[in-house]
């Protein structure tokens, strides 16, 4: 690095600020001071990363390219090659896995099937833990290092937990996650436990471990690490950097990502953001979020809202009505009360996208054709899929326009699903219109079920004759 950049670079790293995303609030706060929420009025933070310095630099885009042949390891890393916009300053203890770096994929059968003429698939699911969870986790575990943290934690449907895991081993420190007691994939919980985090199995859901996350925020040694943390939203943002020089700066018309507990849409519609402001861009993709029927607090939200609202940047709700038993085999996104939804939504309103939902069935069915292209993925990055396959045919997205899906986590992350998927023996527990629970089947539409074979050859060649 010249001595210009590394000033430049440094300015922008020491610089940066904690803000309250509230307008009548919008406190400012130093970055390295320990707080999760605004502590004037609760409010949700956000990293503001000054970019005037860097709107100076003439070759971004070409010095985050020649890093990718670099064997600097925060090179290696597809998040801290992009640092001009990281809230740390050069020397900071950078905790990696190698995270990023993941393909963009052609996948004509899924484009097919959503009645595209293309689509690309960003396989979030091949990062060091196999979820997205890992962009975010380099930077906040990064932070918590600064801050002398001694245990980090945070609540998880799975992934989160795997990933914090992970990284708190890379950076030698405690670990501990609360995991709603018999609702995670066998597969994530093997992660954690081999990553040597404190597994603690709560008798509640995920909202209850959320709940219990906050009462431990004030305790000094701790450091949270749930999305609702803003320093995870830093380095998930990247994923739009990595993006676009993927796609050779062009922008994608439409950006589709699984909604949970909302960070991922909001990081994406942050870094889209800053690239436009820094001026590599000159428009943003319509980000559209989807969500599981049984968990979609926002899409509900967003159904009720006015199309002057919907075309107003100003229109911004208080509050959100959660859902209380939250439904879904998709169980990375089973989750009632979302906490970055606020930061999502206005990614939503500044870009004209559509929060929807799809249902059990159309997210089982999406995932098996992504499979078809030659890419695992697991039931929540589905809902991608089927999500498009529905605003194609309301008319929201042309079959001419660019669209690229976000695929959040691996098909090796819940095998247990595919497997039912293809054996016919898949099955969600729905609500009857009194209330009841009761157990629908998912009848597959592209099931494929192993067969009993002679061991012979001309068994198999019939065996491959009848099925070609
Ligand atoms: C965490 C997760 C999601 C949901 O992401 P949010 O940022 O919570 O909206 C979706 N899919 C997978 C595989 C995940 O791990």
């Amino acid at each position: 690095m010249s001595d210009a950049i590394a000033k430049t670079a440094q300015q922008a790293g020491t610089s940066a600020v904690q803000r309250c995303i509230v307008p009548a609030c919008a406190a400012l706060f130093a970055i390295r001071q320990p707080i999760y929420v605004c502590p004037r009025c609760g409010g949700p933070l956000e990293i503001e990363i000054p970019l005037e310095p860097l709107q100076a630099v003439a070759d971004l885009r070409e010095r985050w390219r020649a890093r990718a042949a670099s064997h600097d390891p925060r090179d290696r890393s597809g998040v801290w090659r992009y640092r001009e916009l990281l809230p740390f300053d050069d020397d900071a203890p950078v905790v990696t896995l190698f995270e990023g770096n993941t393909p963009l994929y052609d996948a004509p059968r899924a484009a097919k099937y959503a009645g595209l003429a293309a689509l690309r698939l960003k396989h979030q699911g091949c990062n060091p833990t196999a979820s997205f969870k890992d962009t975010g986790m380099t930077t906040a575990v990064t932070q918590a290092k600064l801050l002398g943290a001694r245990t980090v934690v945070c609540a998880s449907t799975g992934n989160t937990a795997a990933s914090l895991a992970a990284f708190a081993a890379r950076a030698e420190l405690q670990c501990a996650i609360l995991l709603p007691q018999g609702q995670i994939s066998p597969a994530k919980l093997a992660q954690s436990m081999d990553y040597g985090a404190v597994v603690c199995e709560i008798a509640g859901n995920f909202d209850d471990c959320m709940r219990l996350i906050s009462e431990l925020a004030d305790v000094p040694s701790i450091y949270i690490a749930n999305s609702v943390n803003p320093f995870r939203i830093e380095g998930q943002k990247t994923v739009a950097f990595e993006l676009l020089e993927q796609c050779g700066w062009r922008v994608p018309d439409h950006l589709v990502v699984p909604g949970g507990n909302m960070g991922n849409s909001a990081a994406l519609g942050k870094g889209f953001d800053e690239m436009r402001r820094l001026g590599l861009i000159d428009r943003l993709p319509k980000i559209s979020i989807v969500q599981a029927e049984g968990s979609a607090p926002l899409a509900h939200l967003f159904a009720g809202l006015k199309s002057s609202e919907i075309a107003a940047d100003a229109a911004f709700p208080d509050e959100i009505a959660p859902v209380a038993n939250p439904r879904t085999l998709a169980t990375a996104i089973k989750i009632g009360a979302p906490v970055s939804w606020k930061k999502a939504l206005r990614a939503v309103l500044r870009t004209r996208g559509s929060i929807i939902t799809v249902s059990e069935p159309e997210i089982a069915d999406a995932k098996a054709i992504i499979g078809r292209d030659g890419i695992g993925c697991e039931p929540a990055s589905a809902t991608t899929v089927a999500g498009i396959r529905k605003l194609v045919s309301a008319g929201k997205i042309r079959a001419d326009e660019s669209v690229v899906a976000v695929l959040t986590g691996h098909v090796l992350k819940d095998p247990d699903y595919a497997s039912h998927y293809h054996r016919g023996t898949l099955s969600f527990e729905s609500l009857t219109a009194e209330g009841a629970a009761k157990s629908v089947p998912i009848v597959g539409a592209f099931r494929n079920a192993p067969e009993k074979v002679a061991a012979s050859k001309a068994a198999i060649l019939k065996s491959l004759e009848s099925r070609r």
